[in-house]
Order: structure tokens, then sequence, then C-alpha cells
């Protein structure tokens, strides 16, 4: 099959600039993204943040106050307290990460025109006794990092997939039913 040229031209545009977009994309600073999983008792639930919105700065830390700062960010990050699930759903934290990357010292800076982005991920991974009981979730990242003015949800469950934004007004997640 031949491409007609106009889709050619569209489509090699396209690869040329799939690479700014993509780091464009991948990371709006203030705005995390959040995956939660649902697989019979197990709950997944997997975070990535943009260091500017966590913190207020993508780079190494510069003084005491920042390098606390970023210890303490992954520290809660990695705690789970953020996450507030139905006590009826007997849910139990079996493990839980979180990382911080980007903020070492030993890359350049960047120029004025190049930001070189750093960002936190973190996973949780529950176990739930009873996962019917799992109709919402609290998730309080805006309110607990106040530079996060969005969380985009992602979730999916037996039942369907599902698309929640918090802001700090709303923190609730709403699985598919
Ligand atoms: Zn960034």
């Amino acid at each position: 099959m031949k491409l007609p040229a106009a889709l050619f031209l569209l489509l090699g545009a396209s690869a040329a600039q799939a690479h700014d977009i993509r780091q464009h994309a991948s990371h709006m600073h203030g705005q995390a993204t959040l995956d939660l999983a649902l697989d019979r008792g197990t709950l997944e639930v997997a975070l990535q943040a943009p260091g500017i919105g966590i913190l207020d700065f993508e780079r190494a830390p510069g003084t005491a106050a920042e390098q606390a700062a970023l210890a303490r960010a992954t520290v809660l990050l990695k705690g789970g307290s953020w996450v507030t699930l139905p006590t009826a759903a007997g849910c139990r934290v079996g493990s839980s990460h979180a990382t911080a990357e980007g903020f070492d010292a030993t890359v350049a800076p960047p120029s004025a025109a190049q930001h070189r982005h750093a960002g936190f991920t973190a996973t949780l991974q529950y176990r739930c006794a009873n996962p019917a009981a799992l109709r919402a979730i609290v998730v309080r990242l805006p309110v607990l990092f106040p530079g996060l003015h969005e969380v985009i949800v992602n979730s999916t469950t037996a039942n369907g997939q599902g698309r929640n934004v918090l802001t700090p007004g709303n923190l609730r997640v709403v699985l598919a039913p």
C-alpha cells in the first residue's frame, strides 16, 4: 500500500517531534499521575510526580533545608499515609517503595534554555480482605504538597476503568462500581 504524500509528511513530522513532545508531556510541573489497579484482593498504587510540585526545585539540593525537604518527601511517599482506604476493605500494605530521581549533584546544571527534570516515583501494594468495600479512596497529595495542583488518577478494576482529577478541593477517587 502506498501512503498518500500528505500522510507520509505528517508521520515524518511526528517522528521528528516525538522526542520533544514526550519530554514535555511526560512531566508537567504541578501535575502528578497516579495509577490504581485492583485485581481481586491486590491493590497497586503507582505515583509519578514532578519535582516541582512535591518540592519547588528540580536539581541537587542547595541547602540543608532543601536536603531535608527532599528526604522528608521521599519518606512520606514511601510511608503511604497519603492514601486512605475504607476500613471495611481490610487492606494491609504489602510493600512500598519511593524513589527521588534527578536530584543528584553529579549531573552538570542545565543551561537556562534547557530544563533538566527531576521527580519522584512511588509504589504501594496492598492486600485487601474485602476488596468489594473499595468504592472510594482518599488521596491527600494535593493537600500534603500544595505545589501539586492536580493529580490525574487512572484506575482499573475488574469492572472497568476510571479517571479522576484530584485537586485540593477534591481528594476522592471513585472506583468503577
Ligand atoms: Zn521538570
